[in-house]
């Protein structure tokens, strides 16, 4: 991993006399990477995110940023050279999407017309149609809020973004595709990402890095996600973990074992007809005519194209295999290569049993720990 962007030195932070909200926190962030503040409500992770920008100033510690104590730069400054997302995207209701996006740009001097062409780019980057643009943020889904929030906190092009409970508000589902669209961002952009959240899922999907904080401001362990599972520090994060760990550590399990079968497809011609040159009674992928999965056809029903689940790809976790097989109509997930053509169809029932394998086998390896 690169070198530290973000530093704490035995910060504290203490409100009005009584228990700390943050406790001699000293931790180092690394550039390019996501870190995962996680923790029950009140255990100081908003203070914490907040002093790195200083929209919370410590009691008593030092905090840098690239090298240089934030306390040298002013507050208004500093504040403008991060992204910021929170819960609720915080959008302005009175101005159209794109003047939100713009909002930082503009205050950095930016002209209008600059500003907005590159808040239509970040449309497209945060995976938003333009035409949404120019509309008012209640217009709006909350999942559609959140893009815009993440749109608006990347529009001056800041190394460090900061996340605060982006995604608590969406529903589950929306959270997920969230999630893997960070994910993705991320794999280009290789921002500092420190993000907060109160679920332990959401942080081992995202971190690279995540931070356990316990009650009182105290960060009870930091560690890579897998050896947070694997190798709780304390009773407190075994707790915080959760007793279904085990379920949870097969998102990190890999998929070598998957098997891909032929799958019987239909090629949609450019006239929108489908030509079938292995007609079968059951169900058919419907491909292009580069093998790109387009839906699923099934004879007897009036239905032209069923929407497919979620694409497998090789590589991925058993967790995201079952979740291509159980998303789909057919029962069948659909696995793809990286330029999305068809690989062959993999079976629940099959992803299950290597699931069972795998709980099996550190079950095994628990207790020979013992
Ligand atoms: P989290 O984000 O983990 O839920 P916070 O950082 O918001 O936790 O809060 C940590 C502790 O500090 C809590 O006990 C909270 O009540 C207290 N706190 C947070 N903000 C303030 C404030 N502005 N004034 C006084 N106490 C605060
Ligand atoms: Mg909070």
């Amino acid at each position: 991993m690169g070198q530290a962007m973000i530093e704490f030195h035995e910060v504290t932070k203490q409100y009005q006399g009584g228990q700390p909200a943050v406790d001699a926190l000293t931790m180092s962030i690394a550039e390019g990477t996501i870190t995962v503040l996680v923790g029950p409500s009140g255990c100081g992770k908003t203070t914490t995110l907040r002093m790195i920008n200083r929209m919370v100033e410590p009691t008593s510690g030092t905090i840098t940023v690239a090298g240089k104590d934030v306390t040298a730069v002013p507050a208004a400054e500093l504040r403008r050279s991060m992204g910021y997302v929170m819960q609720s995207a915080g959008l302005l209701p009175h101005r159209s999407v794109l003047d939100n996006i713009a909002t930082v740009p503009r205050l950095n001097g930016v002209s209008r017309r600059e500003a907005r062409k590159r808040a239509e780019d970040l449309l497209d980057v945060v995976g938003l149609a333009r035409t949404l643009g120019g509309r008012y943020p209640s217009q709006l889904s909350g999942g559609q809020q959140q893009r815009v929030g993440v749109a608006r906190a990347l529009a001056a092009d800041p190394p460090v973004l900061l996340m605060d409970e982006p995604f608590s508000a969406v529903d589950p589902v929306v959270r997920d595709e969230l999630q893997q669209e960070l994910l993705r961002l991320q794999k280009d952009l290789a921002k500092t990402i420190v993000f907060v959240t109160h679920d332990i899922d959401e942080a081992t999907v995202l971190g690279d890095q995540v931070a356990v904080f316990a009650v009182g401001g105290k960060l009870a362990q930091y560690a890579a996600p897998e050896e947070i599972l694997r190798a709780p520090a304390n009773d407190f994060v075994a707790g915080f973990v959760g007793r279904d760990r085990g379920f949870r550590h097969l998102g990190f399990t890999a998929s070598d074992g998957v098997t891909f079968h032929p799958v019987p497809t239909v090629i949609r011609g450019a006239d929108g007809h489908s030509s079938d040159p292995n007609a079968a009674d059951g169900w058919q992928l419907v491909v292009d005519g580069d093998m790109r999965p387009l839906g699923w056809a099934t004879p007897g029903t009036d239905a032209d194209l069923i929407p497919g689940g979620s694409l497998f790809h090789p590589g991925e976790s058993l967790r995201r295999a079952l979740d291509a097989a159980l998303s789909s109509p057919s029962g069948l997930g659909v696995a793809v290569d990286a330029d999305g053509r068809v690989l062959g169809a993999i079976r629940g029932p099959e992803i299950l049993a290597l699931i069972e394998q795998a709980r099996q086998a550190r079950q095994a390896a628990v207790q020979a720990a013992r």
